[in-house]
């Protein structure tokens, strides 16, 4: 066996600042609400400190920001343990980490993955419980064990059913979906917000937080927030073989999912779907912020599994900042 290199001094000091300033990024950005830097530039320290917890293992420590899933609670809402962890998603942030995390999964997924792709909104994730088909309960992730009780908040949104339709809906199942505000929704709340001399919200997102953690629900339903699913969590009664299969099914109970994500069996596929999004974004009727690519086989997900803080079965394609926007991915686009 290799012998573990011991973390120089140099390293022990790098790692403690990164760590100390990634912690500051966070405290900013989920708790305050307003970050100090780009997400790009957060994206990046967090690699470098991840490049340097691989070089050294005897820095990695289970509190980390590197471990852990980031958010946080409000005490003016009750917690809530989600019965299944709510994780977090590894980035790819070029063609080539996206080409090593195909060539990664491929090799241990024991036999030919499909992939796929949906698109990733940049707003607020939410767990929805729902038992014999009734909602009851809307949580926050929070620190992905445990979020806040947003119930009352939640049955505000006009998308989430408050029964699922159908007789055979499961017994119990978590649904996993993001709210968040259309462009023209985000529009509306901050004329309203400028026209009741509050401050606008610096983006969509924000708008999504600040507007489900309202201690008085009214002004949550005064809000055109939307809602779309991307997953589950636990389940009972509900054996989906496939992730596009649970999609289907969700939306045959009326659960609000997507229409755009697309399944491939092969990665030019994904490098294509890639592609036409990056041309479109800016056409949709909502921000996102990158691609999500989904292994699409149940069996195969539960053989990759989770890291401690995202499943490797799936990874976010994170688009370029603007300004460095150039022609990243080489394929024939047409939209
Ligand atoms: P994330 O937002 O990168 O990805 C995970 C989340 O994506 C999920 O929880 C889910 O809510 C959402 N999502 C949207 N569409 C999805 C889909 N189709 N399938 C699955 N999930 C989907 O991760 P995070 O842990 O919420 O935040 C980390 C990111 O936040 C960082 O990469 C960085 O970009 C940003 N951040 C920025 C700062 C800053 O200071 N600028 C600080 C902290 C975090």
């Amino acid at each position: 066996t290799e012998a573990v290199a011991e973390p120089t001094i140099e390293a022990r000091e790098r790692h403690a600042e990164l760590a100390r300033e990634l912690e500051e990024h966070q405290y900013r950005y989920y708790v305050l609400q307003s970050p100090s830097v780009d997400d790009s530039v957060y994206d990046r320290q967090m690699r470098e400190l991840e490049a340097l917890e691989e070089q050294f293992p005897a820095l990695v420590t289970p509190d980390s920001p590197s471990q852990r899933v980031g958010g946080t609670f409000s005490t003016d809402f009750a917690a809530v343990t989600h019965r299944e962890r709510m994780l977090s998603l590894d980035n790819a942030l070029d063609e080539a980490e996206l080409d090593a995390w195909v060539e990664r999964v491929t090799r241990d997924a024991g036999s030919p993955p499909r992939y796929l792709c949906e698109l990733k909104i940049d707003g607020l994730a939410v767990n929805l419980t729902y038992e014999k088909g009734r909602l009851t309960r809307a949580a926050t992730r929070g620190d992905g064990r445990t979020g806040e009780d947003i119930t009352l908040n939640a049955r505000t949104i006009r998308e989430i059913p408050e029964v699922l339709r159908g007789d055979e809906v499961p017994d119990l199942l978590e649904v996993r979906g993001e709210v968040f505000f259309t462009l023209e929704g985000f529009q509306e709340v901050n004329a309203a917000q400028v026209a009741a001399g509050e401050r606008p919200f610096a983006n969509p997102r924000n708008a999504a937080s600040g507007s489900l953690r309202q201690k008085d629900p009214h002004i949550t339903a005064g809000r055109p927030m939307r809602m779309l699913v991307h997953g589950f969590g636990a389940r009972e009664g509900f054996n989906p073989v496939s992730q596009s299969e649970a999609y289907e099914l969700m939306h045959a109970w009326g659960l609000p999912t997507s229409q755009r994500w697309r399944v491939f069996d092969d990665v030019a596929g994904v490098r294509q779907y890639i592609a036409e999004y990056g041309e479109r974004r800016h056409k949709l009727e909502h921000e996102i912020d990158g691609v999500v690519v989904k292994i699409d086989q149940m069996s195969i997900q539960r053989r990759l599994g989770s890291t401690s803080k995202d499943p490797r079965w799936a990874i976010a394609f994170k688009y370029p900042p603007e300004e460095a926007m150039t022609k990243l991915i080489d394929v024939q686009v047409n939209v």
